[in-house]
C-alpha cells in the first residue's frame, strides 16, 4: 500500500544542507565549515539555572505563552537591545526556537495566495515555511557587490496587490550582511506605503561586529505596529539545543499565533524558558567573549580566503562568510562535493540559499581557529589543483 502525501509537502523541496551533511557524515576526518551553530558549550552559569529549577522540581507545563517571569525578561532585553517596547503579558510569545515562531507567524498571518516577499540567499527554511502556510514565496536576489543588502527600490518593484508580508533577516544566513539604519528607514517606508507586515527574524543581532550596534526596523518610527520581530537564545548564547525563541508583536497577531501554538505545542520547555531567563538576564559577559572569539575568526577567514584569491565580503554579522568560487569553473555543488571528497572538508554550496546564492559557498565559522586554519590550507591546495588541472 502506497500512502498519499499532501502535495504541498510532497512538492517541498528537502534541505540542500541536510542532503549534503548525509554524505558528511558517511565520512571520518572531516574537518567542518558545515554547521550553523556554536561551537561553545551553553555557558555554564545557564545549564546550573536549568539544573536548579528541576531540582526544585519545575517540571510541568507553563502558560501557553511562556513563563510570565520569562516574558518580563524579554520585553526589558528587547528594550535594552532593540529600543523598542513590548507589553510583557500580551505582545510577548515564546515559542521553540526561531523555527517555530516564523511558522505560526505565516500561519496566523497567510490566506492562500498570499505572496511573501524576502531576500535571497537566504535562511534554507523560509520559501518552505511559506509554501507551507498556503502563501506564494517571492524571492528578491541580492548581490555580493552590494554587500548583500536589500534596496529599498527592489522591493518596490517586487511588490503585487497580492503582496502581505516582507521577511527580513539581518544579519543574514548565509552571508553575514547586516543592513545600514538608513537602508531599513528606506525599507519602512515601502512597507507603510504599501500596508506590507514585515517578518524580521533577528537571531543573529548580538552577533554585530566592529563595533557596531545591531539596529531593528521594528525600531523605525511607525514599524511597531506592522512588525513581528522573531529572536531567541540559540545562537548568540550557545543554546541551540534549549529550543527556546520568541516572538514581540502586536497583541492582536499574539492571539492568532497563539491559537496555532496552544493546539499544536502548548508550551515551550520549562527547563528551557529557566535557563533562558538566565541567559537574557545575566548571560551578557559570556556572549561578549564568544562575539569577540567570532570576530578574531572572522577576521582570520576573510583574509584567508581573499589570500587564495577567492573574492570574499567582509561580513558584519553572524557566523559565516560567503566567498565567491565561480572563477573556479565548478558549480557550488561540484565545489562542494570534491572538496569533501578530495581535501576532506566541510561547506555549504550556496545553491542550496537559493538560486541566487549559485557561484558562492557558506562556511560557518564557529569552529576552533586551529580547524579553521587548517581548513585554508586544504582549501588553497583544492583551489591550486584546480588551476593546474
Ligand atoms: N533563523 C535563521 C536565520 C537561522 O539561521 C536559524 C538557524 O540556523 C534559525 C532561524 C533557527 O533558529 P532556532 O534555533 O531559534 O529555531
Amino acid at each position: 500500500m502506497s500512502i498519499r502525501i499532501a502535495d504541498t509537502v510532497r512538492e517541498i523541496p528537502r534541505s540542500g544542507i541536510r542532503d549534503f551533511f548525509e554524505v558528511v557524515q558517511t565520512m571520518g576526518d572531516v574537518i567542518s565549515l558545515g554547521i550553523g551553530e556554536p561551537d561553545f558549550a551553553t555557558p555554564w552559569h545557564i545549564r546550573e539555572a536549568a539544573i536548579y529549577s528541576l531540582e526544585k522540581g519545575r517540571t510541568g507545563y507553563t502558560s501557553n505563552l511562556g513563563l510570565p517571569r520569562l516574558r518580563r525578561t524579554i520585553s526589558d532585553y528587547v528594550y535594552d537591545h532593540f529600543h523598542v517596547r513590548y507589553e510583557p503579558l500580551s505582545e510577548v510569545l515564546v515559542s521553540i526556537g526561531v523555527s517555530e515562531a516564523i511558522d505560526i507567524a505565516l500561519r496566523a498571518l497567510l490566506n492562500p495566495g498570499d505572496e511573501v516577499l524576502y531576500h535571497e540567499p537566504c535562511y534554507v527554511s523560509y520559501a518552505p515555511s511559506i509554501t507551507l502556510a498556503g502563501g506564494v514565496a517571492r524571492a528578491i536576489p541580492t548581490y555580493a557587490e552590494d554587500n548583500f543588502i536589500l534596496k529599498a527600490e527592489a522591493i518596490e518593484k517586487a511588490i503585487t496587490p497580492k503582496t502581505r508580508v516582507l521577511m527580513l533577516n539581518f544579519p543574514t544566513n548565509p552571508t553575514g550582511a547586516a543592513m545600514p539604519p538608513e537602508e531599513l528607514e528606506e525599507i519602512a517606508a515601502v512597507c507603510i506605503k504599501h500596508d506590507i507586515v514585515v517578518l524580521t527574524d533577528e537571531i543573529y543581532s548580538e552577533l554585530t561586529y566592529d563595533g557596531k550596534q545591531h539596529f531593528s526596523i521594528a525600531a523605525v518610527p511607525g514599524m511597531k505596529e506592522r512588525t513581528v520581530l522573531l529572536h531567541g537564545v540559540s545562537k548568540a548564547y550557545a543554546m541551540t539545543g534549549w529550543r527556546i525563541g520568541f516572538v514581540c508583536a502586536p497583541v492582536e497577531l499574539i492571539e492568532a499565533m497563539m491559537k496555532i501554538h496552544q493546539y499544536s505545542i502548548l508550551c515551550a520547555s520549562i527547563m528551557g524558558q529557566e535557563a533562558a531567563v538566565e541567559a537574557l538576564e545575566r548571560g551578557e559577559q559570556s556572549m561578549v567573549s564568544m562575539r569577540r572569539e567570532y570576530e578574531l575568526r572572522r577576521n582570520y577567514i576573510v583574509r584567508g580566503f581573499n589570500d587564495l584569491g577567492l573574492e570574499c565580503f567582509r561580513p558584519r554579522g553572524a557566523f559565516y562568510v560567503f566567498p565567491k568560487i565561480s572563477t573556479m569553473g565548478l558549480s557550488s555543488r561540484e565545489f562542494s562535493l570534491r572538496l569533501l571528497r578530495e581535501k576532506k572538508v566541510a561547506v555549504v554550496p550556496g545553491s542550496a540559499f537559493g538560486p541566487s546564492g549559485e557561484g558562492h559557498v557558506r562556511c560557518s565559522y564557529a569552529t576552533a581557529l586551529d580547524q579553521i586554519k587548517i581548513a585554508i590550507e586544504r582549501i588553497g591546495e583544492f583551489c591550486e589543483e584546480l588551476r593546474v588541472s
